[in-house]
């Protein structure tokens, strides 16, 4: 094993420049190996064998935003769009209760008709009629103010992926309009408000360095989320990013196992953008040391339109309805789906 693995193991912690070193290690199998063993040990010490799941709503497709490499960004005038109601919101919680999920992730494009207000009615419907449930929401970048109100409403998490922590690759995945500043604020302020935050970024998006990565994780550092989102960019038709190849599963997996071992208790997903370019993707994630599933919990009749990338896996197994056959490839990878809301511990 490469030294820089060795102190990373024994310390935590890196500079950048080490973090840059490390990251360089990813094609060495013994590396790879060692960390994914580190990661698993750490992830059993605070997590034993349980794998944490949670319902994903995919509640809109609309989205304000332009951000180059997703499907849905409003410049993508062939996507057809959609909007969950509310009672079709409370729907899948119903039927996701039913299924045993006691999370429920809110996600969608950046859609303004869900004004600060409408979105508070919903968390308090789905707060008074699911106590036992926690509320997850990735809804994008929205006012201190706002972001207090769905907290007051019921709200317990947030997911907002910070994309790249480095600036000038910021701007090669965004438009002027956006900004990193913003992004990281709402991180901070969401962290301030007292939700379980998570970040997390795309893993080989267009124009991304070892030193963009070594600036992640060193931005991770700092925040110290909850909960960390990373899976491998993967292109869309309609986007820039068409003909750009997808990330590396393994980089992708080599990089949960650092995760862990730089935030031993952090939630931290075997994403559907693993699944999506590998079989066994989420299985090989939870084996570098990924302990959280979303299966999709979106009406039948959405789930192709929430396309944020090609080929989006949203029917077998990941889907909701696959728990069964999902929690029997989990057991046989060696571990157990617990039901329960799924705090950090
Ligand atoms: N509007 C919300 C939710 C965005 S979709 C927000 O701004 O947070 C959730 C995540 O999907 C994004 O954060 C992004 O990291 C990921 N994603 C989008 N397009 C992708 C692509 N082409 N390949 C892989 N992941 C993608």
């Amino acid at each position: 094993m490469r030294e820089v693995a060795e102190y990373f193991i024994e310390n935590r912690d890196l500079t950048k420049e080490e973090f840059r070193e490390l990251i360089g290690c990813a094609e060495d199998p013994e590396t790879v190996r060692e960390l994914a063993n580190e990661a698993v040990r750490i992830r059993k010490q605070y997590y034993g064998d349980g794998v944490y799941t949670r319902g994903l709503i995919e509640f809109t497709n609309y989205c304000r935003n332009d951000c180059y490499y997703c499907g849905i960004r409003r410049g993508n005038l062939r996507a057809r769009r959609y909007r969950l109601t509310k009672e079709e919101i409370l729907e899948c919680c119903a039927g996701g209760y039913e299924l045993g999920f006691r999370t429920f992730v809110l996600q969608g494009g950046e859609d303004r008709w869900f004004t600060d207000e409408r979105t508070a009615d919903i968390i308090r419907a789905i707060r008074s009629g699911y106590p036992d449930c926690a509320i997850t929401l990735s809804m994008g970048e929205r006012s201190y103010e706002c972001y207090r109100m769905w907290k007051e409403a019921g709200a317990d998490r947030y997911l907002l992926r910070h994309e790249t922590a480095d600036e000038a690759h910021y701007g090669m995945l965004h438009p002027s309009e956006m900004s990193l500043a913003v992004r990281k604020m709402c991180l901070y302020d969401l962290k301030l408000l007292g939700y379980q935050v998570g970040a997390g970024f795309m893993v080989g998006s267009p124009g991304q360095t070892a030193d963009c990565m070594a600036e992640d994780l060193v931005f991770l550092k700092e925040l110290q989320p909850h909960m960390v989102g990373i899976g491998p960019f993967i292109p869309h038709h309609d986007t820039a990013f068409a003909k750009e190849p997808a990330g590396s599963v393994e980089l992708t997996l080599f990089l949960l196992s650092v995760i862990r071992i730089l935030l031993p208790k952090v939630l931290l997903p075997a994403t559907t953008a693993l699944g999506t370019l590998d079989q066994k993707g989420r299985e090989k994630g939870l084996a570098a040391g990924a302990n959280v599933l979303m299966p999709n919990l979106s009406p039948l009749k959405n789930r192709k339109q929430y396309e944020l990338y090609d080929n989006k896996i949203c029917t077998g197994e990941e889907a909701a309805e696959g728990l069964k056959s999902l929690k029997k490839r989990v057991e046989q990878a060696g571990f157990r789906l617990v039901t329960g809301r799924g705090d950090a511990v």
